[in-house]
């Protein structure tokens, strides 16, 4: 396995635990601190833990913290088979989060159901023991050893739980899914929303625009790297975002109730869902559909304008 990716100014190593399934498309955040320590943002699916153990090691790192966004298997899976592996490890996960970590078995059930066999790549998350798991609060600061500190948002919208984790000193803010998908893909660069069913539409905005108030210097969300021009990204996000949902509930009122259809005339009317149309595959299925599928489930829920 080839040493991860070291972004200098973020001081931080982008591992990829998912590439043996899908290059690219799973970011884990390794923040090395000192005395051999390390922090993870994001850990990625359970079926990646052990890649992201083998890049600890090559790197000569032990686990201190997990700090995950959100419990969906794509961020978080890891966390409980890492707190295994590294008993003096702690995470920090959002309240209404944590009960997830701890007894992983209803989420895991919701996971099959809504995602089929993509939940089976992902991997069944092994429980993660309870006193090991730190409930935050927004705008809690978790100082990390040697004093690098990470600053807590509460980012709900993609889901009630979902938190966002900011550095000042670096000016990087890691966003998860509240601030949507930036990837490099063989069309391009692809932007889009992450807002599967459940959507709260105007939770998401709020989420942003609370974002947007730092003026990150970047941001990196989990799919997936770090991107410069924080303010820029997370305004085309909102730009975005506003532009799917009105053309959804267009598109809504024509009678159209399957993502399938809905995405496809989106690509029609909208540059970014064609890219991501035309980039096809996993990136189209996971990231189009699913965010389309939230989209107008939120609009039939009347959620939306
Ligand atoms: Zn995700």
């Amino acid at each position: 396995m080839k040493p991860p990716a070291y972004d200098r100014e973020a001081m931080a190593y982008i591992v990829d635990p998912w590439a043996q399934v899908l290059r690219g498309v799973v970011a884990a955040y390794v923040l090395p601190l000192p005395g051999g320590l390390a922090a993870v943002i994001d850990p990625g699916p359970a079926t990646g833990a052990g890649r992201l153990v083998e890049a600890l090691n090559a790197l000569g790192l032990k686990l201190h913290a997990v700090l995950v966004t959100h419990v969906h298997l794509d961020h978080a899976g890891a966390t409980g088979a890492l707190l295994e592996k590294y008993p003096e490890a702690v995470a920090y996960v959002h309240p209404r989060g944590l009960p997830h970590l701890a007894d992983p078995s209803r989420l895991w059930e919701s996971s099959k159901q809504v995602m089929g066999d993509a939940a089976e790549a992902y991997g069944r998350p092994v429980p993660a023991p309870r006193e090991r798991l730190i409930a935050t609060e927004d705008g809690q600061e978790v100082e990390l050893p040697g004093g690098r500190v990470l600053r807590i948002l509460h980012t709900p919208g993609h889901a009630s739980h979902h938190q966002s984790f900011y550095e000042d000193s670096t000016g990087v803010l890691y966003t998860g899914d509240s601030a949507g998908i930036i990837m490099e893909t063989t069309v391009g660069v692809v932007r889009a929303p992450t807002t599967p069913p459940r959507l709260k539409p105007r939770l998401y905005l709020e989420s942003l625009e609370k974002m947007m108030k730092l003026q990150p210097r970047a941001v990196a969300p989990t799919h997936f790297g770090i991107w410069p021009n924080g303010p820029q990204e997370l305004e085309r996000q909102r730009e975005i975002f506003v532009r799917w949902m009105n053309l959804l509930a267009e598109i809504h009122s024509e009678g159209v109730r399957t993502p399938g259809e809905a995405a496809k005339r989106l690509a029609l009317r909208d540059p970014e869902a064609s890219l991501i149309m035309r980039a096809g595959g996993p990136v189209r299925d996971f990231f189009l559909y699913e965010t389309v599928w939230g989209m107008l489930d939120a609009i039939e829920r009347g959620e939306w304008p």
